[in-house]
């Protein structure tokens, strides 16, 4: 299945924290333009189709609100204002100027994909329910949106790419995967004969997510790869 690149307009006027969340929305798949000034950023808004705005509150020559009051005349375009720490009456106005979410700067990378996201699928399907795509595995549960997994109660800390070997294997219950398989998806690309990078990670899974619970899900196929199922007591 090809997906369309979804677009994104970063409207900031410190250049340093645009060029960064640009660099991380590129590597993320997402499609990046920016703007430094409220009147650049309104103008690209107005005049190119996105799937979503990061706009910053203080901006010189046109702020931030008066940027989103403008853009909400025309469209119900998805907007993430970014304000600064404790800045309560920004966020509180920003919401009710029609904002979709807001961040506090400074943020981490993680919680700002985190909520583009969420509010992408938002605007792809107004009617998803938080929580709605939870994938489990006996005792295990993962949250794609929030990109937590948990085993019973407890919160596990996964590194990225662990977490997403687990949300695939999951994706795919039942289903043996070829290391092959495993590393193109993850890793991002073809390997020959080099498929070690995958038991290595499966041996950091299972010493997180099965080892202190004594927990048995994901299985090894001898000469294939792997799969992840239910638990059998
Ligand atoms: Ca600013």
């Amino acid at each position: 299945m090809i997906k369309r690149m979804e677009r994104i307009l970063i409207i900031e006027d410190e250049e340093k924290i645009a060029r960064f969340v640009e660099l991380e929305l590129t590597y993320e798949g997402y499609d990046v333009e920016k703007a430094f000034n409220g009147r650049d950023g309104l103008a690209l808004a107005t005049t190119h189709p996105f799937d979503l705005i990061l706009l910053d509150i203080l901006l010189p020559g046109l702020n931030g609100m008066e940027v989103l009051r403008r853009i909400r005349k025309a469209s119900d375009l998805p907007v993430i204002m970014l304000t600064a720490r404790d800045a309560v009456v920004d966020k509180v106005t920003g919401l009710d100027g029609g904002a979709d979410d807001y961040i506090t700067k400074p943020f981490a990378i993680e919680e700002l994909l985190a909520r583009i996201r969420a509010v992408l699928r938002k605007k792809r399907d107004p009617h998803h329910q938080p929580g709605q795509n939870l994938l489990l595995a006996g005792s295990l549960q993962l949250d794609p949106e929030k990109r937590e997994v948990t085993v019973h109660d407890s919160l596990l800390d996964l590194t990225k790419r662990e977490f997403d070997l687990l949300h695939f294997l999951l994706a795919n219950k039942n289903i043996v995967l070829s290391r092959e398989t495993l590393l193109q998806e993850i890793w991002g690309y073809d390997f020959s004969g080099e498929t070690n990078a995958v038991d290595v990670y499966i041996r950091y899974l299972r010493a997180k997510i099965e080892e202190p619970f004594g927990l048995k899900l994901i299985h090894t196929v001898r000469g294939v790869g792997y799969v992840i199922k239910d638990e059998h007591p």
